[in-house]
């Protein structure tokens, strides 16, 4: 019976490509050229507006990934909207190779995986209880949200002031380019953060580590330089430790008193409580809390959202002036749209673990799909977290300018909020 059922809308679809297939074939023949014309623009327009969801023009009835289909179906059946090409706006993590090590795993999603961002890289970590993402450096700025759990993060000054701290769920750190840091996952079960680089290209295997350094030094340079004796040099370790576990450490405080206390203590803040902050915009449809260079000085070159959206709000149609957006979803379902010049436009659906992108100044709205609150970070490569808000704009037009544009009576006009909601509905 259920095979019967599944069979009527296939029935349906081979009559109609017979039925089509007659009408066109007999066409060269039969009918004049201006009618062959007028076909095709149907035919256009059919291409155009018939493929909203449920509409037999987007079926297909070959092989289908249905765990896809079902998780992006704005990719599948688009909405007839959407029109031409944009290139991808949508990569997930959970499609990244992932680097296992004892103590922990770490993978990301950069230009190579997403071509179009250029401007931001982003890696996923995971530390067990007690283990190191080793000492190291790079050549980008590091932003990074916890996710789970405790870590103790030091990062040094050059001035050789030390910052050290240990973060939780929804905080922040940010360590600028070539400042040596460290990261280690804290009881009771470590902790999973995201990284966010200042380099679409840059690669979180390519980091200068403690342990390169050393195994690289002719063994007397480092005997002049650091005093090692060749009984010491022979204990350090040969090839890179990168995330390996270790003993947890003492507490904070006792770290920070052996280290030397506030004599040695950075007078920076390199770490932020974005997740507990008072929202910089909240409404009936969610929350939105900002951290950029205004409130965190130290981070002078990513800005960030953090967006709650309740189910069926959406977060407005809006776009950035300053920057390209690179998203990661940590919670729930919605989808995107984005628009670009020429009238293409592109939908998909996110998911937890997804990353978005937006190409820098295109329109854009993100709306929640699902049942439950979408949770996402929208990171920009500035020092401002900046956006125009379309309803915003609207309402400063004066009605006759608005009118003549868009055709909208004065009371639809009067309908639009006229001020900037960066989270409508819900
Ligand atoms: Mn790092
Ligand atoms: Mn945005």
């Amino acid at each position: 019976m259920i095979g019967l059922s599944g069979e009527k809308p296939l029935i349906s679809e081979i009559w109609r490509r017979i039925s089509r297939r007659n009408f066109f074939g007999a066409a060269p023949g039969a009918l004049a050229t201006a009618t062959l014309a007028s076909l095709t623009a149907n035919a256009q327009q059919q291409d155009n507006t018939a493929r909203a969801e449920g509409d037999h023009s987007s079926s297909n009835p070959g092989p289908a990934n249905r765990a896809l289909v079902d998780e992006n179906h704005s990719s599948s059946t688009p909405p007839p909207t959407d029109h031409g090409d944009i290139g991808p706006i949508w990569y997930s993590f959970d499609l990244a190779r992932k680097r296992v090590e004892e103590g922990g795993w770490t993978h990301e999603v950069t230009e190579r995986e997403l071509p179009p961002s250029k401007d931001l890289a982003g890696v996923n970590m995971r530390l067990t209880a007690g283990s190191f993402r080793e000492l190291h450096w790079h050549t980008a700025d590091e932003w990074a949200y916890m996710e789970y759990g405790n870590a103790r993060v030091s990062v040094m000054n050059p001035d050789g002031t030390m910052f050290l701290d240990d973060v939780g769920e929804g905080d922040l750190w940010f360590f600028p380019a070539g400042f040596p840091h460290s990261i280690q996952g804290l009881g009771p079960d470590g902790c999973q953060f995201l990284l966010v680089f200042n380099d679409g290209m840059f690669s979180e295997d390519n980091t200068f580590l403690l342990s390169e350094f050393v195994a690289h030094i002719p063994p007397e340079v480092l005997t002049k330089n650091s005093r090692l004796t060749p009984g010491d040099i022979a204990k350090l370790p040969k090839e890179q430790l990168y995330i390996f576990p270790a003993a947890l450490p003492q507490s904070l405080g006792a770290d920070r008193a052996a280290i030397g206390g506030n004599s040695v203590a950075a007078k920076q803040q390199y770490t932020f409580k974005m997740g507990s902050m008072t929202p910089t915009v909240k409404t009936a449809g969610g929350e939105v809390r900002i951290v950029d260079s205004r409130n965190f000085p130290v981070n002078t070159s990513i800005a960030a959202g953090l967006v709650r959206l309740k189910p069926g709000a959406i977060r407005e149609l809006h776009w950035h002036p300053n920057a390209s957006e690179w998203q990661f979803w940590l919670a729930g379902k919605g989808r995107m749209t984005v628009v670009m010049p020429e009238g293409r436009a592109r939908t998909m659906d996110f998911n937890a673990n997804d990353v978005g992108f937006v190409p820098a100044v295109a329109g854009h709205y993100i709306e929640n799909t699902g049942n439950t609150d979408v949770v996402f970070l929208e990171m920009f490569k500035s020092s401002q977290f900046v956006d125009f808000s379309l309803n915003n704009w609207i309402g400063r037009m004066p009605p006759e300018m608005a009118t003549a544009h868009l055709n909208l009576s004065e009371d639809a006009l009067k309908r639009i909020p006229a001020e900037k909601q960066p989270i409508i509905g819900g």
